[in-house]
């Protein structure tokens, strides 16, 4: 996740944004992230379902691609800004910050900047080959290759998408996970990254490069162990020095049932970072007690037994993880301290 300009959006100035991209690069979640910020969202597709709901016609990737382009017959190119303006001009109005997800023509940019001079446009992109790995994984409406490159050609020949995309006040490139993409545009907007790190953020961020190395990409995640504000040991998720790695040969998927019967699933073929971590340290002889351990998201309960009793009495969490709630009443019994930093679950395929 690289920010192509260094521009900082303040968003206390910055009233009206659109976000444009091509499809997967990552326009909602950016939208999403600006929602957190108290911008209301008007997302311009809806403007397609109605017309596809309107003509009893089912809500799929032909019908819509019908609907866009009958309401451009109708309405001219900047059908999607003119039928919009309304709804925009409301929210202003009651002196509400607007984000607009789903601009798309040359032609509703320039009616839209026109109407709209203050409008600040934030460009998201990545190489078509992420954006088609995300478009086949995505839970909703998947695309196959062909579906995604034939949206891509006829986004930008029929619907001259790439305009906006040119044009845009801020360029991100969003080629790294959800993640870096949510820390880094919430610090673009709060000019955070003029500020200096306090440590907590520090050895969070540090926790994110850790886990790079990652051999099993379910929660991808990354501890650091930290005595007296030194990094004494690290440790990622990876499978055991020497056997296969999950990126290579697969997941070894585990499923668990818990008192209530409900079934989670769980790959067992790596250590955890936090076990990794702690392994490291007893590897070198370096003592971990009194420790403080920086982690991607709360423990599983394997970790969480480690953690307490190598000796380590605190854990910041940067996330909640969905199967954790033996972990926390064993920290609670054994007086470590559990901080979680996002109260947000991270999530991953088929958990
Ligand atoms: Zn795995
Ligand atoms: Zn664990």
């Amino acid at each position: 996740m690289t920010f192509l300009t260094n521009k900082v959006v303040k968003t206390e100035e910055t009233r009206l944004i659109a976000i444009v991209g091509l499809t997967g690069s990552g326009k909602s979640e950016v939208t999403h992230i600006l929602e957190g910020l108290d911008f209301h969202k008007i997302r311009f597709g809806d403007v397609t379902d109605e017309y596809v709901k309107a003509h009893n016609k089912e809500v799929n990737e032909v019908n819509e691609r019908w609907a866009r382009e009958s309401l451009r017959k109708e309405h001219g190119m900047a059908a999607y800004a003119v039928l919009n303006i309304p709804k925009i001009e409301k929210l202003i109005s009651e002196c509400k910050k607007v984000v607009i997800d789903g601009l798309y023509s040359w032609e509703e940019y320039k009616i839209l900047k026109e109407k709209f001079p203050e409008l600040f446009v934030i460009s998201v992109q990545s190489a078509p080959s992420i954006r088609y790995s995300r478009l086949e994984k995505r839970e909703i409406r998947p695309l196959n290759r062909q579906e995604s490159s034939s949206r891509d050609k006829a986004e930008i020949e029929n619907i001259n998408k790439a305009g906006p995309i040119a044009m845009a006040d801020l360029t991100i490139l969003n080629e790294g996970s959800i993640d870096d993409l949510k820390h880094s545009i919430i610090d673009s907007l709060n000019g955070k990254k003029e500020k200096r790190l306090d440590w907590d953020d520090y050895f969070i961020n540090i926790t994110r490069e850790v886990a790079k190395r990652a051999t099993c990409d379910r929660g991808k995640c990354g501890s650091v162990i930290v005595k007296n504000k030194r990094i004494i040991s690290t440790g990622y998720v990876g499978s055991p020095i020497g056997a296969p790695h999950c990126d290579e040969v697969g997941h070894l998927m585990s499923e668990v049932y818990d008192k209530d019967g409900n079934k989670s699933m769980h790959c067992i073929r790596t250590t955890h970072a936090e076990q990794n971590a702690i392994v490291q340290a007893a590897r070198y002889g370096i003592s971990v007690d009194g420790a403080t351990i920086y982690t991607k998201m709360e423990p599983c309960h394997v970790c969480a037994k480690m953690i307490v009793n190598s000796g380590i009495k605190m854990v910041v969490a940067d996330k909640m993880y969905h199967k954790a709630e033996l972990s926390r009443q064993i920290f609670n019994d054994a007086g470590v301290e559990l901080v979680v930093i996002d109260k947000e679950f991270v999530k991953y395929e088929n958990q």
